[in-house]
């Protein structure tokens, strides 16, 4: 089974990267990839629990916003960890994510809500990319709401007055990073409408032009009809399809493996990298 979309305690996953990789053996996951917001953090401590049963596609979701202000996350995998062009996007990105958080709890203070910033600090993980999760835990701990998924519905979804987005590349520029770096780029849940305004199918002509090698088609996220959709603007544009859990430990409903991407598609967008970059025992 390939699950090419998860995260750990590196952004806002609960399991550590050594306790992923654990879980994937467990249940069964083949090939694995490690994606977590805007960092790859997690990478060195997963490499450690690596077994004969199970490959890893290192890589990073990257969170972008379009010229029209739209959020789309960009799965990069397979890149260079040591590039310096990519390495810098992240650290811009998770460095403007600090005073994103500061407004969205000031926002909720001016309000009444008695949350702070340090209580964000104080329920995110060393190193941890900071994220509306972070602070939705953080809300729990306070016990202004019973869980993140309520948090998330009533105060922090993308239509929020308490949401405050955060500087980010264009999905064109992560793009040509992440290939610069030698990666590939595979659109996140480009459907996914439960996170407010989603993309129209003109747009992927662009992320082609820009080197668009995917597009995640499986995801809880998007139904039948959205994935039909998203299979046929692949089959267009001679795009690779995957699926992917985007599981989050505990933090989320996501279960591991829950969406696969098939192997003839994982080859073909292996392929498009420029090295051998999958790691194994
Ligand atoms: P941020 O990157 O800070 O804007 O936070 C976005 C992240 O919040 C997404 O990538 C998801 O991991 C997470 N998220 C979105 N909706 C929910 C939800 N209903 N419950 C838990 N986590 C969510
Ligand atoms: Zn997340
Ligand atoms: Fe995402
Ligand atoms: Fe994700």
């Amino acid at each position: 089974m390939i699950d090419l979309h998860t995260h750990t305690t590196a952004s806002d996953g609960t399991d550590s990267p050594f306790a992923l990789v654990k879980k994937a053996l467990a249940t069964g996951v083949t090939i694995l990839g490690i994606t977590d917001h805007d960092s790859t953090a997690g990478w060195a401590e997963a490499i450690t629990a690596l077994q004969p049963q199970i490959q890893l596609v290192l890589g990073a979701e990257i969170s972008c916003l379009t010229t029209d202000g739209i959020s789309v996350h960009m799965l990069g995998l397979l890149f260079d960890g040591e590039d310096g062009q990519i390495q810098q996007m992240l650290s811009d990105s998770r460095d403007t994510r600090l005073p994103r958080m500061r407004k969205m709890v000031a926002l909720l203070q001016a309000d009444g809500f008695d949350i702070s910033l340090e209580d964000v600090y104080q329920a995110a993980p060393d190193q941890a990319t900071i994220g509306r999760p972070h602070l939705a835990d953080a809300l729990v701990a306070k016990k202004i709401v019973a869980t993140r998924d309520e948090a998330f519905a009533d105060l922090l979804h993308n239509e929020s007055k308490y949401y405050v987005t955060h500087a980010a590349p264009t999905p064109a520029d992560a793009i040509a990073t992440i290939k610069s770096a030698g990666g590939v780029a595979v659109i996140a849940h480009p459907f996914a409408s439960r996170r407010g305004q989603i993309l129209t199918a003109d747009l992927f002509q662009d992320l082609v032009a820009a080197g668009l090698d995917g597009i995640e088609v499986h995801h809880r996220d998007q139904n039948a009809a959205e994935q039909q959709v998203l299979t046929e603007i692949a089959r267009e544009l001679h795009l690779v399809t995957t699926g992917a859990s985007d599981y989050h430990g505990t933090g989320k409903l996501n279960s591991m493996a829950e969406n696969t991407t098939h192997p003839a598609q994982w080859e073909a967008l292996e392929a498009r990298a420029s090295a051998r970059r999958v790691v194994k025992l």
